[in-house]
């Protein structure tokens, strides 16, 4: 099988016109997936013409049509999870059963969107006026603009392509370089399915000039941007300048917060799976705990005992608990932080290095990492690290629990375990993030709830799901009917009475 891969631009797969390339590799391994072309502002600019081309066809195609064709990527996505799933795995790293989660939550996207299809809902109100009636619809905005991380290759694009799609808009997009392959295969899947051409095109290559093309392009309407906080908000600048929608979806630095009721076993579990699963490398991933006095030594015990046992390896084998981190410069980084907790004074209970035992020494690989003793100023506590490492911070009480929550500069996910119901609402009420679980863990969100985050982690829009997405990818236009057949004059003719 050729590991040859091309740009879909106007329903044609095509090479970059300066012909280069680039690679995309095995992060356990360093096998090579693919050779993708490394498209410049040229390619963003054929394909956001192709998507201006298609766009007045596309929008004026009945939207239950247009859900048809989800509804059929749908399944075909579905048909193909388990090779997906292994795909995602060798591109990306996540274990399989993550990565077969990861394209599941596609097949979620699609079907709910499908179902957008016969919905899309507008307002229908009461004119103040008789014989008038008053409504407002939604319109699609043209030429969308999607830029994507690596973390959740198929998922994090399905929560913008079938919104954006299902609201009549066209599409460009441009996949992380780290995960080119996957957006091809995603692509290839909703050609299949029987979109249009020139509906989506796909520009793979590097955020610059890439990425930068896109934003930059007149043409495109919205950007709809998940990535890091430094890069979304350079793009938030460009878009203001631009006078462009922008849709920012970017880190966290999530919390667990364990009460000395809490089941510690439970507690547990869901640290461990949300602070080490993907290798801690989701943006919901939980990187701090903040324990009440009663419970803070024996969870930290469990804690780093459990971690210490996690097994590290190539995420295809069942033997293998947590995989490889992206790249080289994500394993350095994680490092650097914990040569910054131990910097700080925080207390290292285990991990803190890098993972070269035999087979590993081929992968980026990091020992999952536990920091105890981290007070809230730390930047261990502060900034998004990315990676397997959990820092563990004392509260003295649930209020104080709460304000160590609320006080970093991100605010997508949190969890309280508490056996009191008192408790978990006080924190359902002041918890300052965009998503919270109680007595579960911080990751593990579902297409029918919005997600997305307060604070640094974003702009104020919800992707990922519930009707909140048609908000990114729509906008209102109010339409007033007057079938009086007479003048009448909003706000003035106030005594006017049906004749
Ligand atoms: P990133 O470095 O910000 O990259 C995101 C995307 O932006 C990539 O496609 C990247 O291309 C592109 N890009 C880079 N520079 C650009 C520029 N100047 N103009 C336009 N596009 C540009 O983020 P990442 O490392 O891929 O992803 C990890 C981050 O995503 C974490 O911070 C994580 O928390 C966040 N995330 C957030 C959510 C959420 O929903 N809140 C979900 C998943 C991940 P290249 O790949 O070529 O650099």
């Amino acid at each position: 099988m050729s590991l040859h891969y091309l740009n879909y631009i106007d329903g044609e797969w095509v090479p970059a016109t300066s012909g280069k390339t680039f690679e995309s590799f095995n992060p356990a391994t360093g096998e090579l997936i693919g050779v993708v072309p490394e498209s410049d502002a040229q390619d963003v600019a054929n394909a956001v013409g192709a998507a201006a081309r298609a766009f007045e066809k596309w929008r004026k195609t009945p939207a239950p049509h247009r859900a048809e064709i989800l509804h059929t990527a749908a399944d075909l996505i579905r048909a193909r999870k388990q090779q997906l799933g292994e795909l995602l795995t060798r591109e990306m790293g996540k274990v399989l059963p993550e990565a077969l989660g990861d394209v599941q939550e596609a097949v979620d996207m699609g079907m709910y969107m499908a179902g957008e299809g016969r919905r899309l809902n507008g307002l229908l109100v009461p004119s103040e006026l008789p014989n008038k009636w008053a409504m407002a619809v939604r319109d699609p905005l043209g030429v969308v603009g999607i830029i994507t991380p690596w973390n959740f290759p198929i998922a994090v694009p399905s929560w913008k392509i079938f919104p954006a799609l299902v609201c009549g808009n066209t599409i460009v997009w441009k996949p992380a370089e780290d995960t080119p392959v996957l957006a091809i295969e995603f692509v290839k899947i909703l050609e299949e399915a029987g979109l249009p051409p020139g509906v989506l095109n796909l520009v793979t290559g590097y955020g610059v000039p890439a990425g930068e093309a896109l934003v930059q392009d007149p043409r495109v309407k919205l950007i709809s941007f998940t990535g890091s906080n430094e890069i979304g908000k350079l793009i938030a600048v460009q878009c203001a300048q631009l006078g462009k929608r922008v849709s920012l979806e970017l880190g966290g630095k999530n919390a667990i917060i364990v009460l000395d009721d809490a089941d510690v076993d439970l507690a547990t579990d869901g640290i461990i799976w949300s602070a080490f699963g993907t290798s801690g490398q989701r943006c919901t991933a939980t990187s701090r705990v903040i324990v009440t006095p009663g419970i803070h030594t024996t969870l930290a015990e469990r804690i780093a005992n459990r971690a210490a046992h996690l097994r590290l390896g190539n995420g295809l084998l069942p033997t293998t608990d947590v995989g490889p981190l992206i790249n080289k410069n994500a394993v350095t980084k994680v490092h650097a932080y914990s040569e910054i907790g131990k910097g700080e004074g925080a207390q290292l209970l285990v991990g803190g290095d890098y993972a070269t035992e035999g087979e590993l020494a081929r992968g980026h690989f990091y020992k999952p990492t536990v920091f105890d003793n981290v007070t809230p100023k730390m930047r261990l506590a502060q900034e998004e690290i990315f990676g397997p490492s959990l820092s563990i911070l004392r509260a003295n009480s649930i209020d104080d629990a709460i304000q160590i929550n609320n006080s970093v500069n991100f605010g997508l996910s949190a969890s309280v375990y508490t056996s009191n119901v008192n408790q978990a609402f006080e924190a359902m009420r002041d918890i300052a993030t965009g998503i919270l679980y109680i007595n579960a863990g911080t990751i593990g969100s579902e297409v029918q709830l919005p997600f997305g985050g307060t604070r640094g982690t974003g702009n104020g829009h919800r992707e990922g799901g519930g009707p909140p997405v048609l908000e990114v990818f729509t906008e209102w236009k109010s339409i007033y009917v007057d079938y009086s057949g007479r003048l009448q004059r909003a706000q003035i003719d106030t005594d006017i009475l049906v004749s």
